[in-house]
């Protein structure tokens, strides 16, 4: 991948380590709300610094293809459309920083960010796309087998398991719905569940229930997932009697939770009980000049071009309040 990235001594406006830079955008993180909101404001000649974050892309850039973001008949892989989104927001001038936000400062304007690598910076704005976390399960070959069987969305990878036989891990809502819809692909769905019953509301497990593809494994626990290039079985173990079974399978489906990015704002900016931050219908927090895109903010969708549509009105939100706001010279 062309990371083309700056350093502060390829920059000749970057700070040393003690100095402080005045940015009129800051972006937090660069997966696909990120870079969608730098590509805007760079275009709207803000100069965005984008602050990349360690996992450069996001989320997206874990996964083998992506079949469902539009322009792309034939589907693209996960890093190759990263890569084009960076390359499209620093065409226009965006500037991506491999750095970490460690710290922040929203009390006033010009918002302070401290990063990992000990830079200070003035924000007149801040976007903030630093995404959510999809727990896992912690087991033998979930990360190796991630995008090749192992998955944490079925909207995005239902469709590779037509005819085929998966496991959901999980008893919760998320786990019975998206079990639900998955139905309409493969042919067997078991849900693989740690207690011996589900956690989902009543409706959802009715229709778990007299849904004649999805069948229960109680009292399972997913001890390892194993395959050559691709998921082809499990090893599974039962919670009350400690036995062990290997069971051959297609694809291993994760929801047993997710987790916003957001401690590094507690405190300052509103969430609601999951730890999502709360932003308006253009993106803004409660905090005016600190807007919010992404799956940071949004519990519901958690798809790339959703992001990148929160992204892109995210930025041109703070177009608007720059020119409306300009701090004192
Ligand atoms: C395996 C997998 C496959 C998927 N497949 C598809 C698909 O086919 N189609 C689809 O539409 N969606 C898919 N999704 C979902 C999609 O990837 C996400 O919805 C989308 O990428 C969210 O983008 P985002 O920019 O909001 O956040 P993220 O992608 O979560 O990016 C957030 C970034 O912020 C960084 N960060 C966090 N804290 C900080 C900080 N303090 N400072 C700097 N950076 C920070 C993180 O490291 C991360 O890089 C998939 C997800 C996964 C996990």
């Amino acid at each position: 991948m062309d990371l083309n990235l700056s350093s502060a001594a390829s920059h000749p406006a970057s700070p040393g380590d003690d100095q402080e830079l005045s940015v009129r955008v800051l972006i937090i993180c660069s997966g696909q709300a990120g870079l969608s909101a730098a590509l805007y404001a760079a275009r709207a000649d803000l100069e965005p610094l984008v602050l990349t974050g360690m996992e450069l892309g996001g989320q997206v850039s874990l996964t083998y293809a992506v079949e469902n973001y539009p322009g792309f008949p034939e589907g693209i892989g996960g890093m190759e459309l990263v890569e084009l989104f960076q390359k499209q927001a620093q065409r226009f001038g965006a500037r991506l920083e491999f750095d970490l936000a460690a710290d922040v400062d929203l009390s006033e304007r010009p918002f302070k960010v401290v990063t990992q690598n000990g830079k200070h910076y003035l924000a007149e704005s801040l976007i903030i796309t630093t995404g959510a976390s999809a727990v896992h399960l912690n087991v033998p070959g979930e990360i190796e087998l991630t995008g090749r069987g192992v998955s944490y969305c079925a909207t995005c990878d239902g469709w590779f398991f037509k005819d085929k036989e998966v496991m959901v891990v999980g008893g919760g809502d998320s786990a019975v719905e998206e079990s639900l819809f998955l139905t309409r692909y493969a042919e067997k769905v078991t849900i693989v569940h740690r207690r011996d019953e589900l956690r989902a509301g009543a409706l959802l497990t009715e229709r778990a229930n007299s849904n004649p593809k999805i069948n229960f494994a109680w009292n399972t626990v997913v001890e390892e997932i194993s395959g050559n290039g691709a998921v082809q079985s499990v090893k599974l173990q039962d919670t009350k009697t400690g036995e062990q079974r290997e069971q051959d399978i297609d694809g291993v489906f994760v929801f047993i939770g997710h987790t916003p990015n957001t401690s590094l704002f507690t405190g300052q900016l509103e969430m609601d009980q999951n730890g999502y931050l709360i932003a308006d219908d253009r993106m803004q927090t409660n905090v005016p000049g600190v807007y919010a895109a992404g799956e940071v903010a949004d519990p519901h969708f958690r798809q790339v071009i959703t992001s990148a549509g929160m992204g892109a009105a995210a930025a041109i939100q703070a177009n608007h309040f720059l020119g409306e706001n300009p701090l004192p010279e």
